[in-house]
Parts: C-alpha cells; sequence; structure tokens
C-alpha cells in the first residue's frame, strides 16, 4: 500500500528519525577503550528520566519481561510472601512470574479496567505486624486495559503501616511519558523496556533500582546468573557489560534520552495528557467507553475502547490495517473482541493521533457502527485547537 504505515499500538512505538539514524552505525567493540565515554552519559541520562538519584540502573539486553525478573531474583528470596494485584494481562503475567519464581503470592483480584486496590493494600499492610510482605507489587500503568494506578497511594500505605516492604512496580508502559518520579514515590524497583516510552525497538529491559533495593540485594537468596546485579556492577561501573550489550540499542537510547530530556519530563508528560485527552474526548463523541472503568483511572499512554456487544473490536482492527493501512492495538485475553487499543505514547504529535482516530472511525463505520463521520476527529481537533500547545522554537 501506498503511503506510511501508521503504528498506533501501545508498543512498540514510533521512532524518532535522530534515534533511528543513531542506531545506524557500523558495529564497534564492546572492550574498546572508549566504549565506556557512550556507556557511562547513558546511565546517568536513563536515572534521570526514572528521577531516580538514590540508587542505579541496570540495562539488560532483554524485554521488560527480563526486567521483571531481574527485579525478583536480585532483591527478594524463594518464599518471600509479596502482596499483588491483578487486573490485565500484564499484572496477571507479572503475578504468574512471581509465583513461578517460588515467591509466596497474596493476590487481590479486581475487575479488569480498574487499578491496584490501594485501600485494600492499606489494609493488608496495616495488619501485618510482622512485616511478613517482603515486597509490595503495583502495576503502574496496565497496558491491556489502559489504567493507571496510584503509585502514590501505595507508598503512602506503606509508610502509614510503617512497613518496610519493598515497593516493586511495573513502569513498562508509564516511564518517560507519564508522571513518575522514582526518589518521590520511593519506588525500589522500577521495571521498565525499550519499546515504549524510550521510542526504541524492543531488546532491552531496563531497571532502576533505590540505594534500598540494593540493600536488600545483599540478603536476597535467589540463584542467578544472566540477571546478576552482582556482574552487571562489576562490568557497569567500569562502563562495559557482563556479556555482550546490544550497542546498537545503547546508541538510540543514548539520543531518546536526550530528547525526553530536552523536551523536559513535564513537557513530556504534558504532552501526553493533552494528545490522550483528545483520544478520550473522541471516543465520547463515538458515544463508545473506556475499558477504564473511572476517570481516576485513564490511562495518557493508552486507551482500550470497548466496541457495542454486536461488534467484534478484531474486525475493528483488521479493516484499519488492511484498508487504511493503520495498526491498532488488539484486545488480550479475556477483552480479546472486546476492545481495540490505540497506543497514544512516544514520539507523537496533535496530526499522528488525528490519523490513529481517523483511520479507527473509518474503521468502525465499514463495521457498521453508529457513527457519525468526523465525530470523533472533530471534538479531536476542537480540542487540539482550543488548548494550548508548546510553540514550536524557531531558531
Ligand atoms: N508490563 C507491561 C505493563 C507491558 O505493557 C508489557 C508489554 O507490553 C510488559 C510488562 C512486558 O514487556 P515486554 O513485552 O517488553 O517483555
Amino acid at each position: 500500500m501506498p503511503g506510511y504505515k501508521h503504528l498506533f499500538i501501545p508498543g512498540p512505538t514510533n521512532i524518532p528519525e535522530e534515534v533511528r539514524m543513531a542506531m545506524n552505525v557500523a558495529m564497534q567493540d564492546m572492550r574498546a577503550p572508549d566504549f565506556p565515554n557512550l556507556t557511562k552519559p547513558i546511565f546517568e541520562k536513563v536515572q534521570k528520566v526514572f528521577r531516580n538519584t538514590t540508587g542505579r540502573v541496570f540495562l539488560y539486553p532483554s524485554s521488560g519481561t527480563g526486567a521483571w525478573e531481574a527485579a525478583i531474583q536480585n532483591t527478594l528470596s524463594p518464599g518471600d510472601k509479596v502482596l499483588m494485584s491483578r487486573f490485565g494481562q500484564f499484572s496477571n503475567l507479572w503475578v504468574d512470574m512471581a509465583q513461578r519464581l517460588g515467591l509466596d503470592v497474596d493476590v487481590i483480584d479486581c475487575a479488569w479496567g480498574e487499578g491496584v486496590p490501594v485501600e485494600a493494600y492499606a489494609e493488608k499492610l496495616k495488619a501485618d505486624k510482622t512485616h511478613d510482605y517482603k515486597a509490595v507489587f503495583a502495576t503502574h500503568n496496565e497496558t491491556a486495559t489502559g489504567v493507571t494506578s496510584d503509585i502514590a497511594g501505595v507508598r503512602r500505605a506503606l509508610d502509614d503501616a510503617n512497613h518496610p516492604a519493598l515497593l516493586m512496580v511495573d513502569g513498562v508502559s508509564s516511564v518517560g511519558s507519564i508522571p513518575f518520579d522514582q526518589d518521590a514515590l520511593g519506588v525500589d524497583c522500577c521495571v521498565s523496556g525499550s519499546q515504549k516510552g524510550f521510542m526504541l525497538p524492543a531488546g532491552l529491559g531496563i531497571l532502576s533500582v533505590s540505594k534500598w533495593a540494593l540493600e536488600a540485594h545483599k540478603t536476597s537468596e535467589y540463584g542467578r546468573c544472566f540477571f546478576s546485579f552482582e556482574d552487571m556492577i562489576k562490568t557497569n561501573d567500569a562502563g562495559y557489560f557482563p556479556y555482550t550489550p546490544a550497542t546498537q540499542l545503547l546508541r538510540g537510547l543514548d539520543v531518546a534520552c536526550d530528547m525526553i530530556l530536552d523536551e523536559g519530563l513535564e513537557a513530556v508528560w504534558a504532552r501526553h495528557h493533552r494528545l490522550a485527552e483528545g483520544v478520550r474526548r473522541a471516543v465520547d463523541a463515538w458515544g463508545l467507553k473506556l475499558c477504564a472503568k473511572e476517570p481516576k483511572w485513564h490511562s495518557d499512554t493508552v486507551s482500550a475502547i470497548v466496541v457495542p456487544e454486536d461488534k467484534d473490536a478484531r474486525d475493528v482492527i483488521s479493516t484499519a490495517y488492511t484498508k487504511y493501512n493503520t495498526s491498532l492495538g488488539t484486545g488480550l485475553d479475556r477483552v480479546m473482541g472486546k476492545v481495540f487499543r490505540i497506543g497514544h505514547l512516544g514520539w507523537l504529535n496533535e496530526g499522528m493521533v488525528c490519523t490513529a482516530l481517523s483511520s479507527a472511525e473509518m474503521a468502525m463505520i465499514d463495521c457498521g457502527f453508529d457513527i457519525t463521520a468526523g465525530s470523533g476527529v472533530g471534538v479531536a481537533i476542537r480540542h487540539f485547537t482550543e488548548t494550548p500547545a508548546p510553540a514550536l522554537k524557531l531558531a
């Protein structure tokens, strides 16, 4: 098909040209004496994106799932009791991993479309006088349902109970896109990946840990090898890796972090909010609902849009793909066929969001939805034209 193939899934996201070009370099020697000139500034920049000043970051040649595993294996011990909740595909998979790695998981099941049950966490933590819970897990942004959870609330629950458990956060589809401040939130392990807010191909598991997580590491009893903090620290401190690093991705990460930090984290968060608001107004105008059950859970990186009961969201997705060259995100697991998702994160602007909305709108009309042409795109345009956008600085 002529024209761009539009990508509006919630990761992998669109890659800025500067990042793509930065990765288009000849292979280089990862043991060369000047290799640390590349790597050491990257560690610092990534820490800034997480707002982590107390600890350090680990960059694994894995996906986000690897960083989940690294966080568990390096800070906890088999049989440790942990508190988790599940309300979507990814929070579910994290519970599954914790169970398979032999943790004693106390899991709270919530409806899909809800977020971390902060009050239930608070009650359980208060009742745990003997501090049996060694860690509390929270999925910041559940990508499957478009739900953002209240991590500050989880921190408060820990503090109010004076509870020393580690706070483990899945920030795969939040970090670098929506407000996240690791220091302020007292997050001990925050997991991310390269293919979402970091605007890179998949292939890096990014883990940002606090000094308390590094302390906990000293008594962690898991066997570990590939994800070992010790091996990483020993080599990273000199600017190298314990195995062959994904050098191209590191080059891209360097530029992507520069772009995020030059724009400014607050500006990046504000841009995501403004663009997401355009999508939400379109959904309203179409007469449809989000999977997120309450506005407090609306995600600024992904919207999961519920289709009417007599429709199958997969038809919308396949029509958008085959007829309009546009990838929308599919519904995962129990919301398969019930929702389609628009990923609105990373390297994105108003025109791109309008493209996503018009492709979705055309596909829905083709699939017999009762939608007036231009209704969703129209309100998004009105939102974008009537709310202030950061002005382009002309040289
Ligand atoms: N957690 C969340 C919230 C995600 O969205 C994803 C992937 O989409 C993952 C974890 C797993 O990351 P990966 O696919 O990079 O292993």
